[in-house]
């Protein structure tokens, strides 16, 4: 099978991170901090803050923005499942925007559409987070005129976009929001196994993301109450939680981000060939490029339907007959039963519905070869025409 996603490990990586097998700490040791340090130059951003996971991310990012009950905050609903959960952790409410049809991302209009009711009715959200789908960042510059407009706080969930690029920028700069997430998950564009990065250039975030991230305790003194009790003394001034990456984590990202520069050249070659060979066939291609440089974490094409006879999920399936590891990014998160719990009913984001009822995520990873990308183009012309 050739999967749609895979990590690219060098011996470079495996020797950093036994390097930190081999000394004092495996985690809370110096690693962490200059894996930071390097995200944060990287991107252009004053602060980094790494841990366990995106999604441990993108919760102690809404806490950091004070999301708690009785708030709302808006996602796009093609997104994995974690994008909206983060709300539903602070007692929050959630809501969905739908997607604009040719990018995948949140669709500024109908955004602004929907702040516009919700002023009248007195429901504004708290927190609206972007969701750069498949490396291509949203349109930030609108969002955040939004934001100034109707008052609300920007989280960017940049899980599919580190490397990538908005307006000249490296997404991640912050210049258009309140904090921006990534992941290291394995299937993303760099790893650290698992394992996350919020980013900030505000210094009052920051140092609230690092207290939740470690159980809400300080050893600072000009933080605690009263005096401290001795060298052994700390306080938990904060309710947080173990969300703390290890340096065994931090070495492997370090190491990965040597490479990211390639990697993301290397999805553009591989996107640039298919985009050629797929020309000719009944799909529709995700838009990319306008004013951004996609990180294309994801190549994913949509069915014509009105061009192909056999269903969607019939050509999927047959792909995954034939050995191509598709996927599909993503089933609209409102349809999820847990969500259909919460009131959400099909028919909520018809736009997310449509590109759900036709989107197919081909293989696409740094080491894929052209004999590879080729059986993919095969066996899909078949599956298309059979
Ligand atoms: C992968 C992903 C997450 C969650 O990342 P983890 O690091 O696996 O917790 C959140 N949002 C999006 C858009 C993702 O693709």
């Amino acid at each position: 099978m050739i999967p749609y996603g895979r990590q690219d490990i060098s011996e470079t990586d495996i020797e950093a991170v036994v390097e930190v097998l081999r000394s004092d700490f495996i985690t809370q040791g110096p690693v962490v901090p200059r894996f930071e340090q390097a995200v944060a130059s990287l991107c252009g951003a004053k602060h980094a803050i790494a841990v366990s996971s995106a999604t441990a991310a993108l919760h102690i990012a809404c806490l950091s923005l004070g999301v708690s009950n009785g708030d709302i905050v808006w996602t796009s609903p093609i997104t994995f499942v974690a994008s909206a959960n983060c709300a539903l952790y602070c007692g929050a409410q959630i809501d969905f925007i739908d997607i604009d049809s040719e990018t995948s991302n949140i669709s500024v209009s109908a955004l602004e559409e929907r702040l516009l009711a919700a002023e009248r009715d007195g429901l504004l959200p708290k927190v609206v987070i972007p969701v750069h789908f498949a490396g291509l960042s949203c349109d930030m510059q609108s969002i955040a005129g939004l934001a100034r407009r109707f008052n609300f706080k920007i989280i960017e969930d940049a899980s599919h976009a580190i490397g990538g690029k908005y307006l000249e920028e490296p997404i991640g700069s912050g210049r258009f929001s309140d904090i921006t997430v990534f992941s290291f998950h394995p299937v993303k564009v760099i790893t650290t196994g698992e394992g996350g990065m919020l980013l900030t250039n505000s210094g009052q975030l920051e140092a609230k993301l690092r207290l939740i991230r470690s159980h809400g305790i300080t050893r600072d003194e000009k933080l605690m109450t009263g005096k401290s009790e001795g060298p052994w003394y700390y306080q938990q001034i904060d309710l947080g939680f173990n969300y703390r990456m290890t340096d065994l984590q931090a070495a492997l990202g370090l190491s990965q981000l040597e490479r990211l520069d390639e990697f993301v050249r290397r999805r553009h070659e591989i996107a640039t060939y298919y985009d050629n060979k797929l020309s000719e066939l009944p799909l529709k291609i995700l838009a990319r490029n306008h004013d951004s440089h996609s990180a294309l974490h994801l190549y994913v094409v949509r069915l014509q339907p009105q061009r192909v006879r056999r269903s969607h999920r019939e050509i999927f399936e047959s792909l995954r007959n034939s050995g191509i590891g598709v996927n599909l990014h993503y089933i609209p998160v409102y349809l999820q039963p847990y969500y259909a719990k919460l009131g959400f009913a099909p028919g909520y984001c018809p736009k997310a519905e449509e590109y759900y009822s036709e989107a197919i995520s081909l293989p696409m990873y740094p080491a894929m070869t052209q004999d590879q990308q080729d059986e993919v183009v095969k066996v899909l012309r078949e599956a298309l025409y059979e």
